[in-house]
Parts: C-alpha cells; sequence; structure tokens
C-alpha cells in the first residue's frame, strides 16, 4: 500500500525513516532480546535511551544548562493547569495572551484554579487572523509569568517576533512549531509541547523550564505536576512514555543527521513560501491570516464557499492528500505541514488545487 501525504494538525506525519528505523527494531531492540514497548524503563537499555534523547533534544535546540528538560504525559492541555500551578506563586498573579484557541483555554485554565490572571492582550475581535503585538510596557512588573501560544495551530498563526516582558518570565507553548526552526531558548523561562504535531506520536509531552523557576508549587500540588519533582526524578518518578520517548530521540536522531535545525528551518521555509506564494498569486482561495503572522507549519486558506470547500477535502482525499478540513471550529481547509511532510507532499497539493479551481468555477 502506498503510502499517503498527511496533512493532518496532530497527530500528524512521521519521517518514513523514522517509521522504518522502529520498524526493523520494534520486536527486538539490539542485543536486548526485547522490544523497547516491553522494556523496565530502569533498565540500562532504557536509560540509555532516554539519556541520548535528552542529550539530543538538548543539542538541536541548544538548550543552556541552566534549563531542565521533562520527558512528560498529560498532553501540552495537562500543561495549562501544570504551569499556574507550579509558577504563580512566585508573585500571585500572571498575565496570558490569547491569540486563538488554545492560548484560550490555558487562560481559562489558570481562572478556573481561582488564580489572579489577566488577559492583556487578545485578537479574538479578529478572528484572530494575526497575533497581538505587544511592547513591554503591557506588563506590569509584578507577574510571575506570561503566556503565550507561539503557533496558533488551528489558525495558523504564529509570532514573528518573542515578546519582550523584561524579567518576567515568558512561558510559550510550542506544541506545533518545536523543532521546526532554531529558537532562542534563553528568552523563555518554560517552553512546554505536546510531541504528537512535530516531533513523535502522542503520549508524550515535553517541558523545558529555567531552573531558577523550579520550587514555587505549593504544598498541595499533585506530584505528577509538580515539574521540581520531575527535574529531580530525570522524568522518572513514575513510568515516563517510553515508546513515544523512543520516537522523539529517533526524530532528533533524523534531524540531527540532515543538518540540525537550521537545515529543517530551509526545508520548512520553502514548503511554507510554493504555497503561500501560491496563494497569493490567485483569487479563487483566500488565505485569511495576515501576512506577517502566517504560520509556517499550519497553512489555512477557503474557497469563501463551504460546499466547495467540503468537495475540496473529499477531493483531495481520494487523490492521496488527507486530512486537509480545517478544525471544526473555523472551517474552510488547513494544511499542516510539519518537519516530516515532504516537499513533494506540498508540491503535490498546490497540482491539486490548480486543478481544483478550474474545474470548479464559481
Ligand atoms: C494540539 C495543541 C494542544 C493540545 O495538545 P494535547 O497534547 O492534545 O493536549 C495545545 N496547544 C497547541 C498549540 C496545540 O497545537
Amino acid at each position: 500500500m502506498n503510502r499517503v501525504y498527511n496533512f493532518s494538525a496532530g497527530p500528524s506525519m512521521l519521517p518514513l525513516t523514522v517509521l522504518e528505523k522502529a520498524a526493523s527494531e520494534l520486536v527486538c531492540y539490539g542485543e536486548s532480546g526485547m522490544s523497547v514497548m516491553e522494556m523496565s524503563h530502569r533498565s540500562p537499555d532504557y536509560e540509555a535511551i532516554i539519556k541520548e534523547a535528552e542529550a539530543m533534544l538538548r543539542k538541536l535546540m541548544d538548550i543552556p544548562d541552566n534549563y531542565k528538560v521533562l520527558f512528560l504525559q498529560g498532553g501540552a492541555s495537562t500543561q495549562f493547569a501544570a504551569v499556574p500551578l507550579n509558577l504563580i506563586n512566585r508573585t500571585g498573579k500572571a498575565y496570558y495572551i490569547v491569540s486563538g484557541q488554545f492560548s484560550g483555554k490555558a487562560f481559562k485554565e489558570a481562572q478556573k484554579l481561582g488564580y489572579d490572571v489577566k488577559c492583556v492582550a487578545t485578537t479574538k475581535d479578529d478572528n484572530f487572523d494575526h497575533v497581538p503585538e505587544v511592547t513591554r510596557d503591557a506588563f506590569r512588573s509584578d507577574a510571575a509569568y506570561v503566556h503565550i501560544c507561539f503557533n496558533n495551530t488551528i489558525y495558523g498563526t504564529k509570532y514573528h517576533y518573542i515578546p519582550d516582558t523584561g524579567d518576567i518570565p515568558l512561558v510559550a507553548d510550542m506544541s506545533s512549531c518545536i523543532i521546526s526552526e532554531p529558537v532562542d531558548v534563553s528568552k523563555f523561562g518554560v517552553i512546554y509541547a505536546g510531541a504528537q504535531k512535530n516531533m513523535a506520536p502522542a503520549g508524550l509531552t515535553i517541558v523545558i523550564v529555567r531552573e531558577d523557576l523550579l520550587g514555587y508549587a505549593e504544598e498541595k500540588m499533585p506530584t505528577m505536576l509538580d515539574w521540581k519533582v520531575m527535574a529531580e526524578n530525570d522524568s522518572m518518578y513514575n513510568t515516563p512514555p517510553c515508546y513515544a520517548i523512543y520516537m522523539a530521540k529517533l526524530v532528533y536522531e533524523w534531524i540531527l543527521s540532515i543538518g540540525g535545525l537550521d537545515a529543517m528551518k530551509v526545508h520548512n521555509e520553502k514548503k511554507a513560501n510554493l504555497l503561500y506564494d501560491y496563494l497569493d498569486s490567485q483569487s479563487y482561495y483566500v488565505a485569511p491570516v495576515k501576512k506577517d503572522s502566517r504560520s509556517m507549519m499550519n497553512v489555512t486558506f477557503v474557497t469563501g464557499n463551504a460546499d466547495l470547500d467540503k468537495k475540496f477535502a473529499s477531493e483531495a482525499s481520494a487523490a492521496g492528500l488527507k486530512n486537509l478540513k480545517g478544525h471544526r471550529s473555523v472551517g474552510g481547509m488547513r494544511a499542516s505541514i510539519y518537519n516530516a511532510m515532504p516537499y513533494e507532499g506540498v508540491e503535490k497539493l498546490v497540482a491539486f488545487m490548480k486543478d481544483f479551481a478550474e474545474k470548479n468555477p464559481k
């Protein structure tokens, strides 16, 4: 059976070479005589896997030594609660920028916990077609942190700048853009991401946290949400998501082998430019996102006619271009073109778009 081009927003494509490597080691990993799925997480073989995974991620992202890297479960959504639970006690209040659905959910979760949190900027009134421009004066210095979502998966927007929060730690949900291009980790207090968009299968969540931000959790804090406990136990307080971490390691290895995040960025820009250049060259499809906020990972577009949008997604699917239907809350189309999407996948998509526009005049 032929593999399709899967434009799903997540879980999403994994590099074929990674899947093949995993398949070759699926039943017996090295000399262990067992699958990675069957291994004790305390065994020497597995300890080597998780240590290497961390070392590779540190190398890829150039993570400074004063940051801890945690391999957790629960998805990015669990971190919506973990962020305030771990950090709010620094000063008792925090700021959120709401640039789409996930940042809105993160904000609501902190409110639900009863914390003093404030939304300082949002683009809700513009249907989230760009990310807010914020400057240092937007934040009073007594905040424990400022939370943003760096790439908005559903609307297809991203920050093309890192908001200046002065001494206030910046916390970023990078679920849909992590390891897609280099990012200066030292500009952030915390970076977190569900792995299933750009890194590994579902089940793994990455948290990268500056050491001086550990230790503010309340006493009644659930142990599993306490970053300090997880850091002190090298992400092994309990059983980590072993197989997903192993898969992440293979993905890191693949990216390092092709030149790291600089090369990844070139590859991703090339794909995104192909698609955006086409969108800008015609009028059949409209890309609703403002140009200076366009995401390199999630490209949204509409025909302006809901029936045609539906037809597009279904005919594209029949042509082997899967999961192009936009998020259920916004409609239209969305092409998620994460690291593992080959350039040819986007070429095929653009060719399909041209053909569809010709065959279905409005
Ligand atoms: C997918 C996504 C989430 C939700 O992630 P889960 O791992 O399913 O909890 C949160 N934030 C962003 C930016 C996402 O893309």
